[in-house]
């Protein structure tokens, strides 16, 4: 075994770290912690530390560490037959029972699902999709695409453009021209702090449909979102916002795309966010979940009126003109079959339901008193806490102060409590495995209530 300090050399010489401080890190000022393995919601450090993992990874480790029956199946597939391609009408075993599997569990009207890496090729693939589709309908001018203001869709190039994230469009030069951002359903920040939860969804909803007036809807083609506001601040949406969303939408011919990388195989309680909330997409961006990070695997699940229009842009066109090497990659397929395999039998879309609920209530209880908590809010097996300065006037901590990131430092030292201090504002995130327990929802509770207490008093 490598000694930590050659790694650590290493490490500062050789490994870009994404979403890092580049200057911090090669100064050594920030962590350089290497995990080695983990078990159910805990990993494990090269030192032996152990830690509870409140945010899954990436929101992504639904099922838990150290699943050995995802490693065999990995194993397996990689040992029979490690890669083929899926062009041209190819596939294997596990990349058909995968997307039969997916649509099995779908929300109604789905027809056909594309199977890529990450959310963000996902999402490529659908803008590709849907200019693909106008194209073929004829209305080449429909082009555009909306997102909202604190979405997250990725960090590719029309992906970070539709990523409504200041950090992830500075000095990038982006958003791209046929991106367009419109309000957050971000009920704790709304305009008017008498507005209700209806009135405050009327009022997106009317600031959708200005924007699409003013833009003309003949120019805008889909309109994007995470059923729950996930990287921008964990933000449940306000009663009646999906609903009052999907009737502009209607109206203007402008299709719905649902992103359900994180919210898709269960962390609401429900197999897929857009059941949750009563959305009806035209597409659907699945990740994360698909696999629990096991393999590199996504897709975008194609709706039926989207799906009738690009069999006959083929006709048309010839075969369509879209790809990846690893589209369908048969060890991530055969880990994403093992993955909701697990997911049926350990029950674990309701145990999201009733520990997230269990989570989000202790939370609430242990902290919404705080003078500084402005809010505590979630739904199923997401929670985050909102700190502010003032409660009253809702006003936020100088950024410079970094209250945030110091209440997830401390947690972490104090308890060995993994969270995630979200960008833009000081709100500490919580997205566990979905197999958490009671037990290890009060570890998190206890964690988070004794750090902001530590460091806010
Ligand atoms: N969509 C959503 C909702 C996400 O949360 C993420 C990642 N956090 C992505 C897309 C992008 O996925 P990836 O990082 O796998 O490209």
């Amino acid at each position: 075994m490598l000694k930590n300090d050659q790694l650590d050399q290493w490490d500062r010489e050789a490994f870009f770290h994404p979403s890092t401080h580049l200057a911090q890190h090669a100064r050594g000022e920030s962590p350089n912690r290497v995990v080695k393995t983990g078990s159910g919601v805990f990993i494990e450090d090269r030192d032996g530390t152990r830690l509870l993992d409140a945010f899954a990874g990436l929101y992504c480790v639904n099922v838990g560490y150290g699943r050995t029956e995802i490693a065999e199946a990995i194993a397996d597939q990689a040992r029979e037959l490690a890669y083929y391609h899926a062009y041209v009408g190819h596939g294997t075993e596990a990349s058909i029972t995968l997307a039969h599997m997916i649509l099995e569990r779908a929300p109604a009207g789905m027809s056909k699902v594309y199977f890529g890496l990450g959310g963000s090729d996902a999402n490529e693939t659908n803008v590709k999709l849907i200019w693909y589709y106008n194209n073929i309908l004829g209305r080449p001018e429909k082009k555009k695409i909306i997102s909202r203001w604190r979405g997250y869709h990725g960090s590719g190039l029309v992906t970070g453009s539709l990523t409504g994230l200041e950090l992830f469009h500075k000095k990038f030069d982006l958003p791209l021209a046929q991106v367009i951002h419109t309000e957050a359903p971000y009920y704790f920040r709304r305009p008017d702090a008498e507005m209700s939860e209806e009135a405050f969804s009327a009022h997106c909803a009317a600031e959708l449909e200005a924007l699409i007036e003013r833009e003309g809807s003949d120019t805008i083609a889909a309109f994007i979102g995470e059923p729950i506001l996930g990287t921008g601040g964990i933000v449940p949406p306000p009663a009646g916002y999906w609903e009052a969303i999907q009737k502009v939408l209607d109206k203007h011919d402008i299709l719905l795309v649902a992103d359900e990388v994180v919210t898709g195989f269960g962390r609401l309680g429900t197999m897929f966010g857009s059941d949750h909330y009563g959305i009806r997409p035209d597409l659907i961006t699945i990740a994360k979940g698909l696999t629990s990070a096991y393999a590199p695997l996504s897709g975008s699940i194609v709706g039926e009126k989207m799906w009738k229009v690009l069999e006959q842009g083929t006709d048309e066109n010839g075969p369509i003109g879209h790809g990846w090497t690893y589209s369908a990659h048969p060890i991530g397929a055969a880990a994403g079959v093992a993955n909701l395999k697990l997911i049926d039998e350990l029950n674990l879309v309701n145990n999201a339901g009733d520990v997230g609920a269990y989570l989000n209530k202790s939370m609430s209880e242990a902290l919404a008193d705080h003078p500084n908590v402005g809010e505590v809010r979630g739904d199923g097996m997401l929670c985050a806490v909102e700190l502010v300065k003032d409660k009253g006037s809702r006003t936020f901590f100088d950024a410079a102060d970094k209250i945030g990131p110091q209440v997830v430092g401390k947690m972490l030292e104090q308890d060995k409590v993994i969270s995630r201090a979200m960008p833009q504002g000081d709100i500490l995130g919580f997205a566990p495995p979905l197999c958490l327990s009671r037990e290890e929802a009060d570890t998190v509770v206890s964690a988070t209530d004794r750090a902001v207490r530590t460091i806010l008093g």
